[in-house]
């Protein structure tokens, strides 16, 4: 069976900020059927790539077998040749120290069409995110970037003479570990010991380091085990030339590593809202949402949607599953017919507005009894359908009916508790590194509890609400600091005046 080959997309992921990513290299992402990637890759690039795509990581340095260059030539290659769009994510740009040349050639061997997407070089991020510049009017005219490890190479020696004489500034890549050696050998072919030297460790990560040091001292800052790769080192007077502010290391939330508990599809805006702040964001999704096992009642709803005043959705999910539940049924908008629509709050609002629905009514504080309080004067014999999670609070039902109001309830979404949390981020917690838990629903406060038990008390925790917070409390847990409004961006601002605090 003959079948036209799939393209390989060679990308450059870039040096770690997902943001540094060209929107070629998200473009070809999102096309692709199989994304191949490095291991210093940020996975939270992955983002871009579709939620069905087969993601297979190369593997980390020192943990198990890396897979050989080779190897990675045959899964392109085979995978091409079943039809498939290939993203290979390389770290950095992939034509700086990434054997592109070497993959490129084993695609051109095997006939199967490519391209490539160029990225944002160690280099250059090291010197936008840590403010040392690369060029200098008076202090830099020209720039090397230099491989560390091939000082070490005896068949292929590096011209360190001709390296020392260079007139610009010399990037070393994989050169933490060859930093006493080539240090010395362009001391010895007659480069100043004072030569400023900037390491810029993780550059763009949250985990971002800088030291400045000096040629001479290179060796003892570098020293065995003191800097852990990967880090670019950058020697030359340009360095001298550094920024007099740390803009990256300013950030409000620069060094806070805070752990997001959010379903994992509803974790991203989050995730970048407190990464954009500086923090280094950990994900553990508490909960799990899928649907509901049972769509009979909500079925049945959907029959009836006539004959509701009232369509009423506690979260965003319910609106999401609602109204995916009605294309199912090959009905769209025109189904909602005359009922008004209540929201809890502008999340559950935003949504909604994703399919053009606009709320007839936000409760003045967004939980279930201010809701109740809102609706409950306009619903007094009046239909009111509560579309809601599996697991939600009665509360709201009891409330309407109280009230005089006909309420129907149809279960949209089911919402499940993770049973385990990764191990390693069990081990964070435990340890003490984790200064942030955030905790956006009484059900993910439930779970967490579950899982983590009293090691919530090793951590700092922001709930969205005192609904959630009193969960927390009353599982014996301190809530350092509560939304206001009840709302994910209320989660950061707390957090964010915690930490000015
Ligand atoms: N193609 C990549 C380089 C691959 S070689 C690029 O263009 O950046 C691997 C080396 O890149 C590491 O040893 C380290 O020197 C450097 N490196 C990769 N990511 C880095 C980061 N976030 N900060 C500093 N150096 C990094």
């Amino acid at each position: 069976m003959s079948q036209i080959a799939g393209t390989v997309y060679l990308i450059g992921a870039g040096p770690g900020d997902p943001g540094l990513l060209t929107l070629r290299g998200r473009q070809r992402l999102g096309q692709a059927d199989v994304v191949i990637y490095d291991y210093l890759v940020n996975s939270r690039i992955l983002q871009f790539a579709r939620p069905n795509a087969d993601l297979q990581c190369l593997g980390r340095h020192g943990q198990g077998r890396l897979v050989t260059q080779d190897e990675i030539h045959q899964r392109m290659i085979a995978a091409a040749r079943a039809g498939k769009t290939v993203a290979r994510l390389k770290g950095g740009d992939p034509a700086i120290f990434g054997r592109t040349t070497e993959e490129l050639a084993a695609l051109d061997a095997a006939n199967i069409p490519y391209e490539v997407v160029p990225g944002i070089t160690s280099a250059q991020a090291a010197s936008a995110y840590a403010g040392i510049p690369l060029t200098h009017r008076d202090a830099s005219s020209c720039v090397a970037f230099v491989t560390g490890q091939q000082c070490l190479d005896h068949e292929r020696p590096l011209d360190m003479a001709g390296l020392a004489q260079f007139p610009g500034t010399l990037v070393f890549y994989m050169g933490v570990t060859s930093a006493p050696r080539w240090s010395a050998e362009l001391i010895a072919h007659g480069k100043p010991r004072d030569t400023p030297v900037g390491i810029v460790r993780r550059a763009s990560w949250p985990q971002q380091q800088t030291l400045v040091t000096t040629l001479g001292e290179l060796a003892t800052v570098l020293a065995p085990g003191k800097v852990r790769p990967p880090a670019v080192v950058i020697v030359g007077e340009a360095v001298a030339e550094r920024a007099a502010t740390d803009w990256f290391a300013m950030r409000p939330l620069a060094a806070k590593t805070i752990l997001v508990t959010r379903p994992i599809e509803q974790s991203e805006g989050l995730v970048a809202a407190l990464s954009d702040l500086g923090a280094a964001v950990l994900v553990q999704p508490a909960i799990e949402i899928g649907p509901p096992r049972d769509w009979t009642a909500a079925d049945r709803a959907i029959q009836e949607l006539p004959t509701f005043d009232w369509l009423v959705f506690s979260s965003a999910n319910g609106v999401r599953y609602f109204l995916e539940r009605l294309r199912h049924h090959h009905l769209d908008l025109r189904a909602l017919g005359r009922s008004k629509i209540a929201a809890i709050g502008p999340g559950t609002a935003d949504a909604l507005a994703e399919f053009h629905l606009r709320a007839d009514l936000l409760p003045v504080e967004y939980r279930a009894e201010s809701l109740a309080e809102s609706l409950a004067p306009l619903s007094g014999g009046r239909r009111v359908l509560l579309l809601r999670a599996s697991r939600g609070r009665e509360v709201l039902a009891e409330l309407l009916a109280a009230a005089g109001a006909d309420v129907e309830q149809a279960v949209v979404y089911e919402s499940r508790d993770v049973a385990a949390p990764d191990p390693e981020i069990a081990a964070a917690l435990r340890a003490g590194a984790i200064d942030w838990v955030t905790v956006t629903s009484s059900a993910i406060a439930k779970s967490l509890v579950a899982m983590f038990g009293a090691d919530l008390s090793r951590t700092r925790l922001a709930a969205i609400s005192p609904l959630t917070g009193g969960v927390l409390e009353a599982a014996g847990c301190t809530v350092a600091t509560l939304a206001e409004p009840y709302t994910t961006a209320g989660v950061v601002d707390a957090i964010l005046a915690d930490s000015r605090r």
